[in-house]
């Protein structure tokens, strides 16, 4: 297996470490850094990065990953697995989708070394923990006071990231086009293939999107040859609906609305 190397911290093979890669400082002088966590199987296999809150104020994500990292299902992992939590360690703080520059790291992508405080992390986070994976998976939720139904958001004219929403096993799939600015784009040019997962509110845990997230992530590792295939009995998957495009339904008249419909 080749040596893994993220902001100089070597993981060798069957290691599980968690290691800081270092950001710009706050303006009071205090350090800040990015924590991510590492787990290397003592056999071959892809690499999966996880990230979640590059906005920072979306929370779920935050729980996925610890979720996934702390479960019995990745000992015995094949490959390498890099779990970032909080990628917008500032926005988390200051519980806001952005950072204190007032960019959106999401639209800061691929960065610069000498750029604004966005263009350096996006940089940081291009080079540290993207470029060295194969496949990755962003966890998002919708905006303050607008929850997203689970879905996951992709490039599905690619055939192996196709196979890949598919494998999350979840309802709804929606064809993304790319952004300019986006981690999605960047990956895609690296050959990183990407999913993005949206679920819930900002702001908000939500337990079922984050249950839903968990077993996703599960599920493409075990696609992905990561993680043994389950013992429990298959149960038969229900086909997901594609969607080429999206739109809010706005409602026709005024007052409260209650859903009815599953
Ligand atoms: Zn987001």
């Amino acid at each position: 297996m080749e040596p893994l190397l993220i902001a100089g911290h070597e993981i060798k093979a069957g290691e599980t470490k968690r290691i800081e890669i270092p950001m710009v400082r706050l303006y009071t002088d205090t350090t800040m850094s990015i924590p991510v966590y590492v787990k290397r199987g003592k056999r071959n296999g892809p690499t999966l990065f996880l990230s979640a809150a590059i906005h920072g104020d979306e929370l779920n994500g935050i729980e996925i990953i610890n979720r996934i990292i702390n479960s019995k299902a990745i000992r015995t992992l094949k490959g390498t697995l890099i779990a970032v939590p909080m990628v917008n360690v500032y926005g988390v703080l200051n519980q806001s989708r952005y950072l204190p520059d007032r960019r959106d790291l999401n639209r800061s992508f691929p960065g610069s070394q000498r750029g604004s405080l966005a263009a350096r992390m996006a940089y940081t986070f291009l080079n540290e923990i993207v470029a060295k994976a194969d496949y990755g998976i962003d966890f998002h939720t919708g905006a303050i006071h607008r929850s997203n139904l689970p879905q996951i958001r992709a490039n599905l004219d690619d055939a192996e990231t196709l196979d890949l929403a598919k494998a999350f096993g979840i309802p709804v799939l929606l064809n993304a086009n790319l952004r300019d600015g986006s981690l999605r784009q960047c990956a895609a040019d690296l050959g990183t293939k990407i999913l993005l997962y949206e679920a819930g509110e900002a702001l908000r845990f939500d337990e079922l999107a984050i249950r839903a997230g968990v077993k996703g992530a599960i599920k493409v590792m075990r696609h992905l040859g990561m993680l043994n295939k389950s013992k429990a009995r298959v149960k038969k998957e229900i086909e997901p609906y594609i969607a080429r495009q999206s739109g809010w339904v706005r409602a026709s008249e005024s007052g409260l609305v209650m859903h009815h419909k599953q």
